[in-house]
């Protein structure tokens, strides 16, 4: 899932035009610049709306070794580098049943999650993607859910979560079922969205 704060950098974007603070502002413009630069890096490597493999289920993982361990690193840099809050394995192209998301701050990973338990109480808010490119669009999910799994070394993992980490892995867990919040959002949304989506898939062809 993609961070919320897209907005803020297309603010940052405006500044650059902005030639008043441009010497106290000039190392952090290059920071900024760096930051931009391994972010396209890291979305290139995301695959996209539209690559046949963002519709396929994952599989249950059975061994756990020290590629699964790489993976998981390899995914975890990614994840930070696109500013994501979340990446499924399938969003890198491997079909397998495994997520990482930033809970709060801290870094995790899960693997064959299971939803065992969700609120009957649900709340729309506004999702992103890092398969989708810049779209967002409501999404209603349960605002609290139990999550259980194992990490990367196969050790249990139980989670009890609210707010944006519930929605972040039950955003998550889709992806791994082949499944998209463009088939969560309302028609009306789904309507702008693939409207803004399929320009896209023209141009990456
Ligand atoms: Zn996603």
């Amino acid at each position: 899932m993609s961070a919320q704060h897209e907005h803020e950098h297309k603010h940052d974007h405006d500044h650059d035009h902005d030639h008043e603070h441009e010497h106290e502002h000039e190392h952090d413009r290059a920071e900024q610049a760096v930051r931009r630069a391994s972010r396209l890096i890291a979305l290139a490597q995301v695959r996209q709306y539209g690559d046949p493999v963002l519709r396929m289920r994952a599989n249950e993982v059975e061994t756990f070794d020290e590629e699964l361990d790489r993976l998981s690193e390899r995914m975890i840099a990614l994840m930070h580098d696109a500013e994501g809050v979340g990446l499924a394995a399938t969003q890198v192209g491997v079909l397998r049943r495994l997520f990482v998301f930033n809970d709060e701050g801290e870094d995790r990973v899960v693997v064959n999650p299971v939803l065992a338990k969700a609120s009957r109480e649900t709340e729309v808010d506004e999702e992103g993607c890092l398969s989708l490119g810049p779209v967002r669009m409501p999404v209603e999910r349960p605002v609290e859910v139990t999550l259980d799994g194992v990490d990367q070394h196969g050790k249990a993992v139980h989670l009890e979560l609210e707010g944006l980490s519930a929605r972040v892995v039950q955003h998550e867990l889709d992806h791994l079922d082949g499944r998209l919040i463009v088939d969560r959002t309302d028609p009306e949304s789904r309507r702008e969205a693939m409207a803004q989506l399929r320009p896209r898939l023209i141009l990456s062809r």
